[in-house]
């Protein structure tokens, strides 16, 4: 039992990351140590950025039709709602999912592994990672399998999809720096009645914490989601009657709970993986990057982890890039992470702070500024970017190039290339953008000049070409995303702009190519030569 890629753990992460492989015929290896997919509900919220991954892989339908579409955010402080952030607005011109989808992880996973498996890919469950050892041109592998005994195997790449306690982690000694918070979290599934807009999240702020009321599908159901009360962090046996006090506290004693079905609490920790990458080991997700679920963002990280990755993997499994293109994954994901624990944990702090003057703060002066700043355009759209996570980019990324001449405003190498609808016949239809990529490829958009007759050379039938013709409502969209015309961006396959420029020269395309994406340039490093492990020429 060998393999390109073995990926261990079967989470969100470990889902994602398999079917990106399967889609583009990398042979791997799906395990996890549980006997079977999660029944917890863990994260809720899924960005619009992660719905447009869904997208390409067929299952964002199914998604919206198990999900509820929460289209603003309220704030709530002292009995006041004080702030809303209108979701659906703000995000309509960014995102063809101008809103949080409430979905539980469990669906998420669902949903996933219903993908996969349609891919011809099973999960191996009741199976454990216990040993790693890494030698030049492969990782040996130690299985715990169903049966208890162990086996040894041969994986090209190994990626650490395994969560918290990565055991790929700990086996290369990738330290995990952080710390707990001293919070306790509880989660309770209910059906109330109170001053919570329908349909919407509604965020109540107090002295001492926070609680969220999740919009869930069925009548006044409400997943609550808030911290413990100092006083009652070290009660044994805590169960939701005990918080309902502090809960109507500051959401007023007009609501109502008829129903707890389930009841949780947890603690959380900040924490980052010193590297993402040791030689043919990867960490992606929980195993790289922990935090606060301020935000609903973990899940949608690891997601998207795994889209980073994937491609990467499948062009240097198939032999057609060098392997230094993945240095690439972690030298643009670990500023990701980074960006993410020191936001998700300055708004976390502020946010449950205990001290008494910050709560005041919180409570009437925060929410005065956020109230105000949300007025502007420009914050909405950047609040929007932020949270829906569209607003990731890899600027500072070695495989992004803008040649000089772009406007400032223009989207650059790294971004991700804007949700648009366009013409690509003068005479027909507007269409969706994103529809037209193709994510198993890179995609050149040439824009208001003729497309090269013979593509780019070294990209080869790893490239779709998009001519934008001249058209009124297409001067219109570009014009709203700040595109001039002439111009052209190459997209690389998870639609973050590789390469963009005003005149399209093909010789700065190939060096591009050669130079930076290593495509077709290198000799691969010698990757599937243990004799057990089938040569991509072979597939
Ligand atoms: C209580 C709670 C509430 C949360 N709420 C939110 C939220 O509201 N929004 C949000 O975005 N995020 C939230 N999160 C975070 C979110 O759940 C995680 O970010 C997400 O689960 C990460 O997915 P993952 O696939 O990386 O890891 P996991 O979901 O942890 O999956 C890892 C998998 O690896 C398997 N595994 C572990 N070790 C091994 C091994 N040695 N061999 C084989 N398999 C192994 C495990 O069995 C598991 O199935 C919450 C987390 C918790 C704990």
């Amino acid at each position: 039992m060998n393999t390109d890629v073995l990926v261990v753990g079967a989470g969100p992460t470990g889902l994602m990351l398999a079917n990106q492989l399967a889609r583009r015929g990398v042979r791997a290896l799906i395990i996890d140590r549980h006997a079977g997919p999660s029944v917890q509900t863990r994260a809720l919220g899924v960005q619009a950025r992660t719905l447009e991954i869904y997208s390409r892989l067929g299952i964002a339908g199914r998604a919206l039709e198990l999900g509820k579409r929460a289209t603003g955010a309220n704030i709530w402080a002292l009995g006041r709602r004080a702030a809303r952030v209108p979701l659906g607005a703000i995000g309509l011109d960014i995102s063809p999912y101008p809103f949080l989808l409430i979905l539980g992880q469990d669906d998420n996973e669902r949903l996933l592994g219903e993908a996969l498996r349609d891919r011809g890919v099973t999960v191996n469950w009741n199976t454990e990672l216990v040993g790693l050892a890494q030698e030049t041109d492969r990782v040996r592998a130690t299985l715990r399998q169903p049966d208890g005994a162990t086996r040894e195997i041969n994986a090209v790449w190994v990626a650490g999809c395994d969560g918290a306690h990565s055991a790929v982690r700990d086996l290369n000694g990738i330290a995990f720096q952080g710390a707990p918070y001293e919070h306790v979290f509880f989660v309770a599934d209910t059906q109330a009645t109170g001053t919570m807009v329908p349909d919407e999240l509604n965020v109540y702020l107090w002295r001492e914490g926070f609680h969220l009321f999740f919009p869930m599908r069925g009548m006044d159901h409400w997943r609550v989601v808030g911290i413990v009360a100092p006083e009652l962090r070290g009660k044994k046996d805590l169960a939701f009657e005990d918080v309902i006090p502090s809960v109507r506290e500051e959401a007023g004693s007009g609501l109502s709970f008829q129903k707890c079905s389930w009841f949780s609490t947890y603690r959380i920790h900040h924490r980052r993986a010193e590297r993402f990458r040791d030689r043919r080991c990867f960490l992606l997700g929980d195993a790289a990057h922990i935090h606060s679920p301020v935000g609903a963002q973990g899940m949608n990280t690891g997601l998207q982890d795994a889209y980073n990755l994937a491609w990467k993997l499948a062009l240097v499994v198939s032999g057609r890039a060098g392997a230094t293109l993945l240095d690439s994954y972690e030298d643009e994901r670990i500023p990701v992470a980074r960006r993410l624990l020191s936001t998700t944990d300055r708004a976390f702090s502020l946010i449950v702070s205990d001290n008494w003057l910050a709560g005041l703060f919180r409570t009437r002066v925060l929410l005065k500024i956020m109230a105000f700043a949300m007025r502007f355009d420009r914050v909405r759209k950047l609040a929007f970017r932020t949270i829906s996570q569209t607003g990731i980019h890899y600027r500072n990324s070695a495989l992004s190039e803008s040649p000089a001449g772009l406007p400032e405003a223009a989207p650059r190498a790294g971004d991700r290339f804007p949700w648009m609808r366009l013409k690509f016949l003068a005479d027909g239809p507007g269409e969706d953008l994103f529809g037209k990529l193709d994510d198993t490829r890179f995609n050149l958009i040439v824009i208001g000049q003729p497309a090269p007759p013979g593509g780019i050379p070294g990209l080869g039938d790893l490239l779709r070409i998009h001519t934008v013709p001249g058209h009124p409502d297409n001067d219109r969209e570009l014009a709203r995303a700040h595109i001039p015309q002439p111009s052209f961006f190459l997209l690389r396959p998870d639609g973050h702009v590789g390469l963009a420029g005003l005149h399209l020269e093909v010789s700065a395309a190939i060096r591009y190519v050669s130079g930076r994406l290593h495509l077709g340039k290198e000799t691969p490093e010698p990757l599937t030569m243990t004799g057990h492990l089938t040569p991509p020429s072979a597939r």
